[in-house]
C-alpha cells in the first residue's frame, strides 16, 4: 500500500477517445502497481455540452477495458456548491474580483492588442473597481503580484517554467454563474487528495495557473505527469481520419479489450524491446520512468496484429461468449449446431477479429451449406457421385467420429477408389464447408459431428452436376 492517489477526470461531451483511455489505464496502472487509489472524476460542469449518454459511454468503455475505480465516479455537477463557497473564499480574500467588462468590449480590446502586435491579454479594468452594479459579471482570479513566473518539475517532461506575462486573470466564474475548468479540477483534485496528476500534455499550459491556485486556495500542489499526445502516423493529431478514435467502437469491430490495453500502453511507455504486455504484467512492471517524452504514433495495424494474437492464445470457452454477439449480428443461430467452443477453437488461429472468427463460424451452423462456385464446379461433379456415396455408407457405419475410426474410413475409402488422400478430402470438404477456409477434414467432420456431415454428403450428392 501506498498514499498515491490519482484520478481521471473525463468530460462528459462524447465517447472515450484512445487518448483519453490511455490516461485512464495510466493511471490505473499507477495505482495498481503502488497499491494507491485511482480516483474517477466526471467533469461536467459544462452542463450545456455534457450529457448522461456520453457519461455511459464512458463508463461502459472503462468497465470493457476492465479499468475499475477504487473511489467515485464523483460528478463536478454535484459538488456545485463547494465551488460556489471557494469562488466566495477568493472574493473575500481580494484574490478574485468581479468582472464586469462586456463580450463586446473584451472583443474590441482583443482585437486592438492585435493589430498593435501585442499578444491579446486582459487588461485589468476591473481589478480595482470596488462597486457593484446590478450588472452580469464573470469572477477572475487575480494573478498574483511581484512574481515573474511559475516552474514545476513534471515527472515525464522535466522542469517546466511559464513566465507570468504569458498570463492573465483568469476567469473561475461564468456569468452564468458555473466554475470554469482551471478552477474546479484545482478544488477536485486538492479535496480529493490528488498528489499525483497524470494527464495529456494538451494540459501542460493549463498547470501554471492551476499552480497559483493552489497557492491562493491554500492547498498543497500535487506532482504532475504530462503524457505526450497520440498521433496519426501522418505525425498530426490523432482524428477520425486515421481510424475509428472511439474505444467501444473497437469492440465493435471484434477487438478484445486486452489487446486494446496492449495497444494502449505502448502508445507512451515501453518496456525494453518487449510488445506482449497482459494486465498482470503492466501491474509488475509500469512506472512513469519509461513513459517517453515523444509523441507515440497510433498504429492500427499494430492494434490487428496484437489482437490476432490475443485470438490465437485466448481461452476458448471465454472467446465463444465474446463471439455470439457477432453471431447474433449474422443472424447466426448455434442452438441444435456444432458445439461453440470446438467452433471457436478451429477458428482461433485464422482471425484476427471476432467479426473474422464469426465470419468464418458461418458454415458450422448453415442449414443448408451456400457452396463457393469454383469449389462447386471443381468438385461437386458427377464424377465424384460414386465418391460421395461411398463416404456416406462408411460415415453411416462408424458409431463415433473419433480420429481413429475417421483415418479407418479414409483409409478404406482411398483403398475402394483408388483414390489419394486429397482426391478424397477436397471434394468432401467442399460438401461439408461450401469451399469455406477451414481446418483439416478430419477436424471438420468431428466438429460438424455425424448427423450434420452426412446430412451435407446428401446435400452434396442431390446438387451434384449432372
Ligand atoms: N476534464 C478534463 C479533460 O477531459 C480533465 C483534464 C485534467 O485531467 O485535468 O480534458
Amino acid at each position: 500500500m501506498s498514499d498515491l492517489r490519482v484520478r481521471f477526470a473525463p468530460s462528459p461531451t462524447g465517447y472515450l477517445h484512445i487518448g483519453g483511455a490511455r490516461t485512464a489505464l495510466f493511471n490505473y496502472l499507477l495505482a495498481k502497481t503502488q497499491g494507491g487509489a485511482f480516483i474517477l472524476r466526471i467533469e461536467d460542469t459544462d452542463v450545456a455540452r455534457s450529457t448522461q449518454e456520453s457519461v455511459d459511454a464512458i463508463l461502459d468503455a472503462m468497465k470493457w477495458l476492465g479499468l475499475s475505480c477504487n473511489e467515485g465516479p464523483f460528478y463536478q455537477s454535484d459538488r456545485f456548491e463547494m465551488y460556489k463557497q471557494k469562488v466566495r473564499q477568493l472574493l473575500d480574500e481580494g484574490k478574485a474580483y468581479r468582472c464586469y467588462c462586456s463580450a463586446e468590449e473584451l472583443d474590441a480590446k482583443r482585437e486592438q492588442a492585435k493589430q498593435e502586435g501585442r499578444k491579446p491579454k486582459y487588461d485589468g479594468t476591473c481589478r480595482n473597481r470596488t462597486d457593484q452594479p446590478d450588472a452580469p459579471y464573470v469572477v477572475r482570479f487575480k494573478l498574483p503580484e511581484g512574481r515573474e513566473e511559475t516552474t514545476f518539475i513534471d515527472r515525464v517532461k522535466g522542469s517546466i517554467c511559464f513566465r507570468h506575462e504569458e498570463l492573465d486573470d483568469l476567469i473561475i466564474q461564468r456569468t452564468d454563474g458555473t466554475p470554469t475548468y482551471n478552477f474546479v479540477v484545482v478544488i477536485d483534485d486538492a479535496e480529493m487528495g490528488i498528489n499525483l496528476v497524470v494527464r495529456g500534455d494538451d494540459h501542460i499550459n493549463n498547470t501554471p495557473r492551476q499552480i497559483l491556485l493552489y497557492e491562493a486556495l491554500g492547498y498543497s500542489i500535487p506532482e504532475f505527469a504530462h503524457v505526450p499526445m497520440i498521433l496519426g502516423t501522418d505525425k498530426k493529431r490523432l482524428s477520425k481520419r486515421h481510424g475509428a478514435t472511439s474505444v467501444m467502437a473497437y469492440q465493435e469491430m471484434g477487438y478484445l479489450p486486452e489487446a486494446l490495453v496492449n495497444y494502449l500502453v505502448r502508445l507512451g511507455w515501453s518496456f525494453g524491446d518487449e510488445e506482449i504486455f497482459s494486465m498482470d504484467d503492466l501491474i509488475e512492471k509500469f512506472s512513469l520512468d519509461n513513459v517517453g517524452r515523444s509523441a507515440g504514433v497510433f498504429n492500427p495495424e499494430k492494434l490487428f496484429w496484437l489482437n490476432s494474437h490475443y485470438i490465437k492464445t485466448g481461452d476458448p470457452q471465454r472467446l465463444a461468449e465474446l463471439l455470439q454477439p457477432f453471431l447474433a449480428d449474422k443472424g447466426i443461430t448455434i442452438e441444435g449446431g456444432p458445439d461453440l467452443i470446438a467452433v471457436v477453437k478451429g477458428l482461433q488461429e485464422r482471425s484476427a477479429t471476432l467479426i473474422e472468427m464469426a465470419t468464418g463460424a458461418e458454415f458450422y451452423y448453415a442449414d443448408q451449406v451456400s457452396y463457393d462456385e469454383k469449389a462447386k464446379k471443381k468438385f461437386l461433379k458427377s464424377d465424384n457421385k460414386e465418391l460421395f456415396v461411398i463416404l456416406q455408407d462408411k460415415l453411416s457405419g462408424c458409431d463415433d467420429f473419433t480420429l481413429d475410426q475417421l483415418e479407418a474410413v479414409f483409409a478404406e475409402v482411398m483403398a475402394t477408389t483408388e483414390l489419394k488422400f486429397g482426391k478424397v478430402a477436397q471434394p468432401l470438404r467442399v460438401a461439408l464447408t461450401g469451399g469455406a477456409p477451414s481446418t483439416g477434414i478430419y477436424d471438420v467432420l468431428q466438429v460438424l459431428g455425424k448427423e450434420i456431415s452426412l446430412g451435407r454428403i446428401a446435400q452434396a450428392l442431390a446438387s451434384l452436376d449432372q
